[in-house]
C-alpha cells in the first residue's frame, strides 16, 4: 500500500537539513502525494531555528499550489517530566506536533523514567505524534506508552530515516509495530525527510510492516481522508 500524507518533513529552516518548503511541496506533488507536514527541529535542539520560525508558522498558508500543507514542528522531550522546552502557547497553533527524544538534549535515565517522559509528552494535549523512539539506546516499556497513545488518540510513528541513520532501531520498530498491532494503536509512517528527494519515501518502514502482516487501518496516514478522521476526536485539519 502506498502513504500519501508524509507527517515528518524538515526544510533548511533546520540546519542539517537541505530543500524548501517549495521543493518538499512540489517533490511531494510528483509523487502523489496528499498533503505534507512541515516539521522542523525546535530549540534547545542546536540546528533548530529561532522560535519565531514556528510564530511564524501562521503565515503559511494550509494550500499551497492545490496542496494540502500542514503547520507543524518536530519538539524535543528533554526530559522525565515530558517538558518540549517550547510553550504550549506556540504549540496550540499548529496542525502537528510530533514529540521526539534527541539525545543531544535528552539524558538516558533508564527505562522506568524514559516511559514515564514518553507518556508526559503524550499527556500534552498538543502532542499528536511520538518521533522515532526505536531507539535501543533509550528503552522504554512499548506496552504502556502504545496503551496510552490509544487511550489518547495519539500516534506512533514508525520513521524511515531512522534506518538509514541508525540501523541497529530496526527490532525496536518491529516490537513496536508489533505492540501497535496487538493493542490496535495507530501508527504513523513517515519519511523524516532532509531534502526533497526523500520525501514520501517509507520504503523500508513499510517492508516491517508488511513482514508483520501490519493492518493497513491502524496506519493513520494511508491517506488524507483516513488522517482527517483518526485525528478527528481530538481536532480538525
Ligand atoms: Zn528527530
Ligand atoms: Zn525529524
Amino acid at each position: 500500500m502506498e502513504i500519501l500524507v508524509d507527517l515528518h518533513c524538515h526544510t533548511v529552516a533546520s540546519t542539517h537539513a537541505h530543500s524548501t518548503i517549495l521543493e518538499n511541496i512540489a517533490a511531494a506533488k510528483k509523487k502523489g502525494l496528499e498533503a505534507i507536514a512541515i516539521t522542523n527541529h525546535c530549540p534547545p535542539l542546536e540546528d533548530a531555528p529561532h522560535i519565531y520560525h514556528f510564530v511564524n508558522l501562521s503565515t503559511l498558508p494550509g494550500m499551497i499550489d492545490g496542496f494540502r500543507v500542514f503547520r507543524g514542528c518536530e519538539a524535543n522531550i528533554i526530559n522525565l517530566n515530558g517538558d518540549l522546552g517550547v510553550d504550549n502557547s506556540i504549540l496550540k497553533a499548529l496542525d502537528i506536533v510530533i514529540a521526539s527524544i534527541h539525545n543531544p538534549v535528552y539524558r538516558d535515565i533508564g527505562a522506568e523514567d524514559n516511559t514515564s517522559a514518553y507518556i508526559n509528552a503524550l499527556e500534552n494535549p498538543y502532542v499528536d505524534i511520538i518521533g522515532h523512539s526505536g531507539n535501543p539506546r533509550c528503552p522504554f516499556d512499548v506496552e504502556r506508552v502504545l496503551t496510552r497513545a490509544k487511550e489518547l488518540n495519539k500516534f506512533i510513528e514508525i520513521n524511515e530515516n531512522t534506518f538509514c541513520i541508525r540501523p541497529d532501531n530496526v527490532s525496536v520498530c518491529k516490537e513496536i509495530a508489533l505492540c501497535a498491532k496487538y493493542l490496535k494503536t495507530n501508527v504513523v509512517v513517515n519519511s523524516d525527510a532532509h531534502i526533497a528527494t526523500n520525501v514520501g519515501n517509507v520504503e523500508r518502514a513499510m517492508k516491517i510492516l508488511n513482514e508483520i502482516d501490519f493492518p493497513e487501518e491502524l496506519i493513520a496516514n494511508r491517506s488524507f481522508e483516513a488522517f482527517k478522521k483518526a485525528i478527528s476526536p481530538r481536532k480538525n485539519i
